[in-house]
């Protein structure tokens, strides 16, 4: 699959694996976030026998498949097959006794079927068939959107995709070869980077091969919203903002390269003005962690949908009063919104602004818990009209050369604030680093002084998030007032 990708990926993972980048812990996450969803779905084929053999041990895998198959067996997990080289491993094969042949049920952790899925299972079925297994139909099992917990009856929807496969089947043999008369000389396949280095995910020869091709920390392709115009001019040879080639651009592309060339800082400070008129005081900062399980566990909620666990808020009556903070943080297995929204309500009580980074993430989950909490709903909602948001003020009036084509709030905060503002060296400092630091605080086997030091430094990366946030505030309150 990494060779349907990209030949060069496919020849370096074989002969220079060690220039393959370590697996980060959000790629981690990703596996074992699917691994659970592919075990989960075996349950909604039960009765199964698994193989229960290590990846990397291919021939006990083949074997113990074919005694399963010599044996009958009707439901197999994992099973295991091999043709000309190609090995492949179904989720889930299904013996039919009407038709005397099988189903395959590849089960993917998405909630949609992707055009890269089709390539997979196409290979596997390819695989499959031609060493021998009569196929009647071939699926790809993922996530519902629509399931709602506690009923995962219809968690997984599966679809047959047996006659879109079969457009492409003639094209798997000769594509299979070529990518073995690819793997098999002693040139390195000459590919050029592009947009397939990080789509469907990131290339872990992407570090690699983009320092092979020069390419600068801040390039063309960092542009905001370039898409791919970045990698048309990128393959003509212009690579750096300051190219005089660089054409048709939004307005927003031509402050950032003019800001980039000259080094002066772009601020509209009228229009900052009267963004800031519209805010209330006291205003409050606040900021959600949230957790987006692929298979729901809190209640009317579905796969990926985000649920606050975490929030920080800090309340500030005026530029010159004390800032004062409230926090919250669940640390149990249990439902947090029970216990989180009465904790939240207060923290926002009174009637100024909710100042929030990209606040709409904010919004949505408040909306989010309001429809699900109608006790709470009428409260709740009364929160969104006074949210405001930082985000669009500064993309439209301010640009800093050090933003570097982003305006997170951990580019911006530096860039405007200075180097005390960076979130580097904190043991949880970014929200999917706060994610798996509560996996890990709910989890009973986390030792208590782990647990204790995870819920100190959760705590102190999301009061970091609305601290900064409230420095950002006053920083643009100064400008405004100088
Ligand atoms: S980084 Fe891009 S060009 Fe290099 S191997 Fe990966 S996909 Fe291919």
């Amino acid at each position: 699959m990494r060779g349907y990708r990209c030949h060069k990926e496919l020849y370096l993972n074989i002969h220079s694996p060690e220039l393959e980048s370590p697996i980060t812990a959000d790629q981690q996450a990703v596996f074992d976030q699917g691994n659970e969803v592919g075990e989960t779905a075996r349950k909604y084929f039960p009765g199964g026998v698994l193989v229960d053999f290590k990846p990397w041990d291919f021939f006990g895998s083949l074997k113990k498949t074919r005694e399963l198959l010599a044996s009958h067996t009707p439901i197999i997990y994992e099973a295991a097959f091999e043709y000309q080289g190609c090995y492949a491993r179904t989720d889930i094969i299904k013996y039919s006794a009407d038709t005397q042949r099988w189903k395959i049920y590849e089960v993917k952790s998405t909630t949609k079927v992707k055009e890269e899925q089709l390539d997979d299972i196409g290979l596997q079925a390819w695989i499959i068939a031609n060493s021998g297994l009569p196929i009647e139909e071939i699926n790809l099992v993922h996530l519902n959107p629509a399931c709602r917990y506690p009923n995962l009856d219809n968690l997984f929807t599966i679809e047959d995709v047996t006659a879109q496969l079969r457009e492409r089947y003639p094209g798997i043999g000769p594509r299979v070869r070529q990518l073995f008369s690819i793997v098999k000389t002693d040139q390195v396949p000459s590919i050029e980077i592009g947009s397939h280095c990080t789509s469907p995910n990131e290339c872990r020869f992407k570090a690699h091969c983009w320092k092979e091709k020069a390419v600068p920390e801040f390039s063309v392709l960092d542009l905001p919203k370039i898409g791919e115009k970045g990698w048309e001019y990128f393959r003509q040879g212009i690579v750096s903002v300051d190219d005089p080639r660089i054409v048709e651009l939004t307005p927003l592309q031509q402050r950032v390269i003019d800001v980039t060339k000259t080094g002066e800082r772009f601020l509209d400070v009228p229009e900052i003005k009267k963004e800031l008129s519209t805010w209330k005081f006291p205003l409050v900062f606040l900021d959600f962690e949230t957790t987006n399980p692929a298979i729901p566990r809190y209640e009317a909620t579905g796969p990926y949908m985000h649920v606050p666990f975490q929030f920080s808020v800090h309340q500030m009556k005026s530029v010159e009063s004390e800032i004062n903070h409230e926090e919250f943080l669940h640390v149990t297995a249990t439902d947090p919104r029970p216990t989180l929204i009465p904790a939240l309500l207060k923290a926002c009580e009174g009637e100024g602004s909710i100042v929030a980074y990209y606040g709409r993430f904010e919004a949505d989950r408040i909306r989010d818990m309001a429809r699900v909490y109608p006790d709470y709903a009428v409260a709740l909602e009364a929160l969104l009209s006074r949210i405001v948001d930082p985000l669009p003020i500064i993309r439209e009036f301010i640009y800093d050369k050090e933003f570097k084509g982003s305006f997170s709030l951990k580019a911006v905060a530096p860039a405007l604030l200075g180097a005390e503002q960076s979130y580097d060296g904190m043991l949880v400092s970014n929200g999917g680093e706060a994610q798996r630091a509560y996996q890990e605080i709910i989890n009973p086997n986390t030792s208590p002084q782990r647990k204790e030091d995870l819920i100190r430094a959760s705590l102190e990366y999301c009061k970091k998030d609305t601290a900064v946030m409230v420095d950002l505030v006053k920083w643009l309150l100064k400008v405004v007032n100088e």
